[in-house]
Formats: C-alpha cells, sequence, structure tokens
C-alpha cells in the first residue's frame, strides 16, 4: 500500500511530546514535510534532533501557543514560507486537567473550552484557505471518551463531543473540496498525560500508582497501554493517500476497552 506521503505538507499541533510528536515522526519517517509546533522553542528544537535522522523530508519548527489565535496565524504564514501549501491538518492538544462535576469551575471550563475545543475551531479557519486549494485531510485527536465518559475526566468528556460534532459538520461542508475529516480517540497510549491521570487516580485513592496501572489493564483485553507510534500508525494512514473514503469517521486506537459497538 503507497501512503503517498513524500513531499505533503503536514502541520502537527502540539508535538513537543506524546502522540503529536509519535506522528510527527511517523509522517516525516514516510516522506511528508513536517512543522512541529507547541509553546516551548527548547523543546521543539530538541524533538526536531530527534526526528531528523529518520525524515525523509524536511523538519521545521515554530512556537505556537494554540489559545491564541494571532499565534496560530503567525504558525501557518510560518509554515506556507517554509513548506508551502499545507495538505495535512492534525489538531493535537493537551489534555484538560482531570476533576469531577464538583472539582471543575469556571475558570477550568474556559480554559478547556479554548484548548481543547476552540484550538482545534481556529486552526481549521487557518488551514483552510491552502486545504481547499487541492484537497486535504484534517484529523483531530480527541480521547475513547467520545465513545464512553471517563470517570473523573468531566472536561473531556463534555469537550471531546463538541470536536466530534465539528468533524461531522465539517466533513458534510468540506467535501466538495475533497477534504477528510476524521476523529483519533486514544484509550489508554503510555505518555506524560497517561502517567499524570493515573499518578491522580493514585493520589486521590491513596493507593501506589502501579495498582491504578494494573486495574487500567484489566479493563483493556490486549492487557498492555498503547505505544505512542501504534498510534501515529493509524493516523499516518488516514492522513495518506491510501485513506480515500473515510470522512466524518472516528477511529478508536485503545487496545479493545472501549466495548460498545
Ligand atoms: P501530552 O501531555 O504528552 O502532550 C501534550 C502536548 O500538548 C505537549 O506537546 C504540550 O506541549 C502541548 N500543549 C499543551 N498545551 C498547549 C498549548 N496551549 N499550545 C500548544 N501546545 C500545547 O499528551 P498526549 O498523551 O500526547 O495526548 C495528546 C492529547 O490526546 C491530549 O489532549 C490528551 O488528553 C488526549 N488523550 C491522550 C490519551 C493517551 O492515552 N495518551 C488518551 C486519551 C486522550
Amino acid at each position: 500500500m503507497d501512503l503517498n506521503l513524500k513531499g505533503k505538507v503536514a502541520l502537527i499541533a502540539a508535538s513537543s511530546r506524546g502522540l503529536g510528536k509519535a506522528i510527527a515522526a511517523e509522517l516525516a519517517a514516510e516522506g511528508a514535510e513536517v512543522m512541529l509546533t507547541s509553546r516551548n522553542r527548547e523543546h521543539l528544537k530538541n524533538v526536531q534532533q530527534e526526528i531528523l535522522p529518520t525524515a525523509r523530508g524536511k523538519v521545521e519548527f515554530f512556537p505556537c501557543d494554540i489559545t491564541n489565535d494571532d499565534e496560530i496565524n503567525a504558525l501557518f504564514k510560518a509554515t506556507r514560507q517554509r513548506l508551502g501549501n499545507l495538505d495535512i491538518l492534525i489538531n493535537n492538544a493537551g489534555g484538560p486537567p482531570g476533576g469531577g462535576f464538583e472539582q471543575i469551575d469556571d475558570t477550568a471550563w474556559q480554559a478547556a473550552f479554548e484548548l481543547n475545543l476552540l484550538s482545534y475551531v481556529r486552526l481549521i479557519r487557518a488551514a483552510l484557505p491552502d486545504l481547499k486549494q487541492g484537497g486535504g485531510r484534517i484529523i483531530n485527536i480527541t480521547s475513547s471518551s467520545i465513545k464512553q465518559p471517563i470517570p473523573g475526566l468531566v472536561l473531556s468528556n463534555a469537550f471531546r463531543m463538541g470536536v466530534l460534532g465539528l468533524a461531522k459538520s465539517l466533513a458534510d461542508e468540506l467535501a466538495p473540496f475533497n477534504i477528510l475529516v476524521t476523529t483519533v480517540a486514544p484509550g489508554r497510549i503510555g505518555t506524560d498525560r497517561t502517567d499524570y491521570l493515573d499518578q491522580l487516580k493514585a493520589d486521590q485513592r491513596g493507593i501506589d500508582k502501579q495498582q491504578v496501572v494494573n486495574e487500567s489493564l484489566q479493563n483493556i483485553p490486549l492487557r498492555r497501554y498503547g505505544d505512542p507510534v501504534e498510534f501515529a500508525r493509524a493516523v499516518c494512514f488516514l492522513a495518506s493517500d491510501a485513506s480515500s473514503y473515510m470522512t466524518g469517521s472516528t477511529l478508536l486506537v485503545d487496545g479493545g476497552m472501549v466495548r460498545g459497538y
């Protein structure tokens, strides 16, 4: 199967670590021209150096806080100047803080809206002039919470559904431009985020983090957390020409964790 990613320009939001970084590395290894971005220049520079040895295209970086619209516009300007017209937008962001409904105040609700929903809206808006020219891919990274709520993560449970609704609307509106919009939902993939959530649960219950991990594994048929590379490969497929008839759809990468149909 030819992914035909060579020379495609891809912007990966929140790519200084975890899932975003793994997606950027996979796309670069497949020959895409990659723009890395997150808030910290030093982190981005390190990721660029890490990815370059296996990259088969350019790897650039530009710092941007994706909750700031001016910074997003500067990011797209830099991407066009350095790599050319965008073909692939990967929307991704840091996760919202953990907590149940009564632990979350308005400030946290507003911050999660800006980070986990409005940033995707703004990134898509900024990417559309490019994507409309020759078609392309928009891939939104969300969470298994789009299929079943995660206890103690009310912000994720609420805002990921907004991303899903957005993707479904856009699949309709952007199909005439051959822009395919998909959603990828991670279950438990081993990153700093998973670590943070396991530690949070352990602290709340006064138990060891390993016990939380063990309980989590009992709920995953494959009995392990995913590797970010395994997640990134699924995203690469959706970003590629090999995926030409999937739009508006959602792909779970969760080792079988979600039991629903
Ligand atoms: P992570 O915490 O390891 O990485 C988050 C990335 O987001 C970092 O690069 C960070 O610098 C960047 N970031 C945070 N705030 C930003 C901002 N304002 N502007 C620009 N960049 C910003 O998280 P991850 O595990 O890679 O997960 C990525 C997303 O997927 C998160 O939203 C997370 O909640 C979600 N998710 C992950 C899992 C999993 O198993 N890892 C499961 C469900 C959902």
